[in-house]
């Protein structure tokens, strides 16, 4: 009897070609298009507590029946000083991104638990693919924005801080269930010409185009550069939402879809 010999398009390919994978017949699917994919973030909100985190929430329950949430949570202020100490100590970008993993974690169970109540369940990344199933039962999803890579963190053009942290795990999150937007809530009214809180005359951004803004070389974003970066490759998560969470309502109309704040576009 002869053998069986699997054939695929990429059989025989090592893979590493410009061309490999390019003539398949690539139509990726969105997984779960409906599905609003949102950052809490550390510094700009958690750190503030419970007058800027609790109203919040407060809006997160409000629309919860109306909309699928998965709430991913930032690091702040103690994943900075963890980086500012591995880094004085010399552990490399790897072992900075592992660190500093724990603080975005330690934030999602926060939040989870003050969501129990209403459906709030801490998940890790491998579970997304029981998203349906608690979205079904009327669950708030709760995770941490830091992607995985941990040890495998990239290495970074200047920086030893690691490039990916949690606006970049929540964008990647939003692409790959399939939605369309990321919704980053801080502490400021969306993207300015300049830092806000350095230059008191910085002018909003209320849209503009990814490629267009990194032309623009602004002294600082308001997100982590990779993730505008990124926006240009996306196939399904085309527009970074950035608002204000300190101020009443906007999370709730961002979450139904208004264009409140500043939005980043893949152009
Ligand atoms: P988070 O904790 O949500 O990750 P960060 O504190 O890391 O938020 O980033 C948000 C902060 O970025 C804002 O509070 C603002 O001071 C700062 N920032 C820097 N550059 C800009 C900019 N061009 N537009 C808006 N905010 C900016
Ligand atoms: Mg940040």
């Amino acid at each position: 009897m002869s053998r069986q010999h699997l054939q695929s398009s990429l059989t025989g390919s090592p893979m590493t070609s410009a061309e490999a994978g390019r003539g398949l017949d690539y139509r990726p699917m969105a997984m779960m298009p409906d599905v609003v994919v949102l950052k809490i973030g550390g510094q700009s909100i958690l750190d503030r507590g419970r007058a800027a985190v609790h109203p919040i929430l407060d809006e997160l329950r409000a629309v919860k029946d109306k909309k699928k949430l998965l709430v991913c949570t930032g690091g702040g202020t103690r994943a900075r000083h963890i980086y500012a100490m591995a880094s004085e100590l010399s552990m490399p970008t790897g072992v900075l991104a592992a660190l500093g993993g724990y603080v975005p974690r330690q934030n999602a169970r926060m939040v989870q638990m003050l969501l129990a109540n209403d459906g709030g369940i801490y998940i890790m990344h491998d579970d997304f693919e029981k998203l349906p199933l608690y979205f079904r039962l009327g669950c708030i999803p709760v995770m941490t924005g830091m992607p995985p890579f941990g040890y495998w963190e990239k290495p970074s053009h200047e920086s030893r801080i690691p490039a990916h942290r949690t606006d970049a795990g929540v964008f990647l999150s939003a692409e790959v269930l399939g939605a369309r937007r990321a919704l980053f809530i801080k502490d400021e009214d969306g993207l300015y010409d300049d830092d806000p809180k350095k230059n008191p005359s910085a002018k909003l951004i209320p849209r503009i185009g990814a490629k267009e803004l990194l032309k623009r070389d602004l002294p600082d974003l308001a997100v982590e550069r990779v993730v505008i970066e990124y926006l240009a490759r996306a196939r399904f998560c085309k527009e970074l939402q950035i608002v204000n969470g300190l101020v009443p309502g906007n999370v709730q109309r961002a979450i139904l879809g208004e264009d409140v704040g500043s939005i980043i576009h893949a152009d």
